[in-house]
C-alpha cells in the first residue's frame, strides 16, 4: 500500500509501505476512506517534534471501514464505518478511567503518526480499538466526521471547557485557524452575549464571521482596547489562546477580565511569561492541556443532529495520492486560504 513517511527533517514521501496487521488484541485495522493534514504535521517536517522517528507514517485524523479487528475488541466490527481519534485511550487506567486520555499510563496517548505509523495511507493499525474509533452515526459525511479526529475536540475541550464558558459571557478567541474556529463554533453551544475573533490576518476573520464569531479584530488593530469598549473596560469573560506563541498567550492574560479564565490550546515552541507580578491581583484561573478527544461522542451527535457548522472548514479535496500536492496547499495556506484539507480514499 501507499502512506505518507516522515525521512528526517525536511524529507518525506508518498510511497510505498508494508500493510499494517494486528499486533495486540485490542487492536483493529481501518481502511482510510478520508484522512486530513493537521498544523502539528508540518511541525513533525520541520523537526520540532523529536520523538516523531523517521521512517514514520504521519497523520492522526481519520475517518474508514473495519476490515479486521483483535480478538478482544468488542465495540466494532468489521465492515463498521468508525472516526479514529487522535488519541489512543486504553481504558483502563487512572487517566483513562476519568476521561482524561489524553495522559493515559496504560501505553496510550498521541500514538498515531507520532510513535507509531498513523492515518495518512491506504490502511492504518489502530491500538486499543474500544477506546480510540467511534462508530459514525448513520447519516453522518466522512468530511465532516474527519474534523472531529482532533481539530473540533481540541477548540471544545482545550478551549472552550477548560476555559469554562458561560451563559452571558464574553469570549475572545485568539487566533482563527481550525482549532480557533472550533472553538467558535462549540463556544456558541453555552450562549455567550458576544464571541470577539483576533487574528493577523483578514481572511481568517471572514471565516471567524461565517462560523459565527459577532465581532473580529486584526491583532495588528488594539484588539485589547476592543475588547476593553465592549465590555465597559472589564475585559472578556474568558481568553482561548489558539496560535501558540508567547505574544498571543499574553495577550489573553491581559485582556480576560479578574476572575476571569484564560484556555490556552496553542502549542508553544518557546516559552512564554506568566506574569505573576500584575496577575495576582486579577484573580485569573489560566488552563492548557492536550487534547483528550472523551467528548467525541457527544459531539458526533450533535453533528448528526445538525447542531454543529462544520462544512466550510474543508477548503480543499485531494485524492489520497495527491498527499504531497496536499500538503503544499496546507503549508501555503496564507496564499492558498486552506484550511483543513480532505484527502480521500476508495468511499
Ligand atoms: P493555525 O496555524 O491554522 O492557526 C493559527 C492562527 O493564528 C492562524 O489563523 C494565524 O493567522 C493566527 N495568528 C498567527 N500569529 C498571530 C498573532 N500574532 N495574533 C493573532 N493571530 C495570529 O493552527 P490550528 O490548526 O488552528 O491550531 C492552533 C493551535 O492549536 C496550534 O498551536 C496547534 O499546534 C494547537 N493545537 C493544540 C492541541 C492541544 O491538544 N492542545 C491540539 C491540536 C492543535
Ligand atoms: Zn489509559
Amino acid at each position: 500500500m501507499k502512506g505518507f513517511v516522515f525521512h528526517g527533517p525536511g524529507t518525506s514521501a508518498w510511497e510505498d509501505v508494508a500493510e499494517p496487521d494486528l499486533k495486540d488484541p485490542a487492536d483493529v485495522v481501518v481502511r482510510v476512506e478520508t484522512t486530513s493534514i493537521c498544523g502539528t504535521d508540518l511541525h513533525i517536517l520541520q523537526g520540532d517534534v523529536p520523538e516523531v522517528a523517521a521512517g514514520t507514517v504521519l497523520g492522526h485524523e481519520a475517518v474508514g471501514e473495519i476490515v479486521e479487528t483483535g480478538r478482544e475488541v468488542r465495540t466494532v466490527r468489521p465492515g463498521d464505518r468508525v472516526l479514529v481519534s487522535c488519541i489512543s485511550a486504553c481504558g483502563r487506567c487512572r487517566y483513562c478511567r476519568e476521561g482524561t486520555y489524553g495522559q493515559c499510563r496504560g501505553g496510550g496517548g498521541w500514538l498515531l503518526g507520532n510513535r507509531i505509523d498513523g492515518a495518512q495511507a491506504e490502511y492504518v493499525r489502530v491500538p486499543f480499538a474500544d477506546h480510540s474509533v467511534h462508530l459514525l452515526p448513520g447519516a453522518v459525511d466522512s468530511q465532516d466526521a474527519v474534523l472531529f479526529a482532533d481539530t473540533f475536540p481540541t477548540g471544545y475541550e482545550v478551549g472552550v471547557l477548560n476555559g469554562s464558558v458561560r451563559p452571558g459571557d464574553t469570549v475572545a478567541v485568539v487566533g482563527a485557524g481550525p482549532v480557533g474556529l472550533a472553538a467558535i463554533v462549540t463556544a456558541r453551544l453555552y450562549s455567550p452575549d458576544r464571541i470577539i475573533a483576533v487574528d493577523r490576518l483578514p481572511g481568517r476573520l471572514e471565516s471567524a464571521a461565517r462560523f459565527g464569531a459577532d465581532a473580529r479584530v486584526l491583532a495588528s488593530d488594539e484588539p485589547e482596547q476592543l475588547v476593553e469598549d465592549l465590555t465597559d473596560g472589564l475585559g472578556a469573560d474568558v481568553t482561548i489562546e489558539a496560535v501558540g506563541i508567547p505574544e498571543t498567550f499574553e495577550m489573553c492574560t491581559r485582556m480576560v477580565r479578574p476572575g476571569g479564565h484564560v484556555a490556552n490550546v496553542g502549542v508553544h515552541g518557546k516559552p512564554a511569561a506568566l506574569h505573576l507580578e500584575d496577575l495576582w491581583l486579577k484573580d485569573l484561573t489560566i488552563r492548557t492541556g492536550l487534547v483528550d478527544t472523551s467528548s467525541v461522542p457527544m459531539l458526533l451527535s450533535m453533528l448528526n443532529a445538525g447542531r454543529l457548522t462544520t462544512s466550510p472548514m474543508i477548503t480543499h479535496v485531494f485524492e489520497l495520492e495527491a498527499m504531497e500536492e496536499a500538503y503544499e496547499v496546507f503549508a501555503g495556506a496564507e496564499d492558498t486560504g486552506a484550511l483543513k484539507i480532505a484527502l480521500r480514499g476508495p468511499q
